[in-house]
């Protein structure tokens, strides 16, 4: 359970944090069980142990909660920490002549037994919880997102984007596909080495983002070097008007990379929703209006007509 803790906050762990606490709690019941001091230090151990356990698993995950709210996550935090009230509570009861009185009886000590089981069966149940939805979260985003920039991937720009042509067409909204190609970046690559290409190509997708991905637009790695964005509520001028904005930056404000600047050019397709065609065909007529622009020269945007 340690390392499991470890590894849900993403911290280094090592095999001594996981054996020196349980050597050191075996030991020390081994020894009061030695003395022969009855049950009530060792009941009173496990219950200091626990609590500390419990304290320090939550403190753990309040300070490297996931950074999305998580309901499992926060489930187990509150579980835990009943968790850890009920023994640091036993643990009072046990240093104190109170519990000698209550367990006097079997029958008499029974529900305190049954209260400790079942908050041991409610944190077991938190913590699945909590990590079974972490992997449906991990397996989500793995599939939706592109692991090198963060935006969309090709299928999730597709499935997402055709949900949004639709909602658009039944609301009246105008809708753009822009299809932006990085201009001759196997030169940047051979240039300077892929691992610069992969900088810049995760710099360039967040100037992508700033610009374009706004609240209703999806932004998305098409392929390697490609890119497309799905823009609503925008006319083809504002549409021109925002690739060319994309334009200026990258030519005004080079990559750093290391000690290199480096000044990228994009060539850039815009086709408009004419409220006919799907939206790989809406794709397809912006890659044609981007090649377009590849053959005048590249570095910049051309409007599907
Ligand atoms: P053009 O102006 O005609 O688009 O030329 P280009 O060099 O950009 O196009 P080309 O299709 O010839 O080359 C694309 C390059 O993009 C080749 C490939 O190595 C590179 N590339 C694709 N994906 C990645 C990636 O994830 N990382 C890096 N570093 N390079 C990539
Ligand atoms: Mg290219
Ligand atoms: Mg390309």
């Amino acid at each position: 359970m340690i390392a499991g803790f470890f590894r849900y906050c993403r911290l280094k762990w090592s095999v001594t944090a996981l054996i020196v606490p349980a050597v050191a709690y075996t030991a020390a019941q081994t020894a009061l069980y030695l003395f022969g001091l009855g049950s009530f230090p060792r009941f009173a151990l496990y219950s200091l142990a626990v609590a500390v356990w419990d304290i320090w698993s939550v403190q753990l995950l309040l300070r490297y909660l996931p950074g999305q709210a998580f309901y499992g996550s926060r489930l187990a935090v509150l579980v835990i920490s009943v968790h850890a009230a009920l023994h640091t509570f036993s643990l009072i009861l046990a240093s104190s002549d109170l519990l000698f009185g209550l367990a006097k009886s079997a029958s008499e000590s029974l529900p305190i037994y049954y209260i400790a089981i079942c908050m041991s069966l409610a944190k077991a149940f938190a913590l699945l919880a909590m990590v079974i939805e972490k992997l449906i979260n991990d397996l989500k985003i793995a599939a939706e997102i592109d692991g090198m920039t963060g935006l969309a991937n090709r299928s999730s720009l597709i499935d997402r984007g055709e949900e949004l042509l639709m909602r658009c067409r039944e609301e009246g909204v105008k809708f753009a596909v822009l299809f932006v190609d990085i201009d001759q970046f196997k030169a940047i690559n051979d240039d300077l080495g892929h691992h610069a290409g992969d900088i810049a190509l995760k710099a360039f997708a967040s100037i992508v983002k700033d610009i374009f991905d706004e609240e209703d637009d999806i932004c998305g790695r098409y392929g390697g070097e490609e890119f497309v964005c799905l823009l609503t509520g925008d006319s083809a001028t504002n549409v021109v008007r925002k690739s060319e904005m994309l334009r200026s930056r990258l030519a005004h404000k080079p990559i750093r990379i290391g000690g290199h600047a480096l000044t990228m050019t994009v060539s850039i397709g815009v086709a408009t929703d004419d409220g006919e065609i799907c939206l790989l065909r809406l794709i397809k007529r912006a890659d044609g209006a981007l090649y377009e622009s590849k053959n005048s020269g590249r570095d910049r945007v051309t409007l599907a007509v």
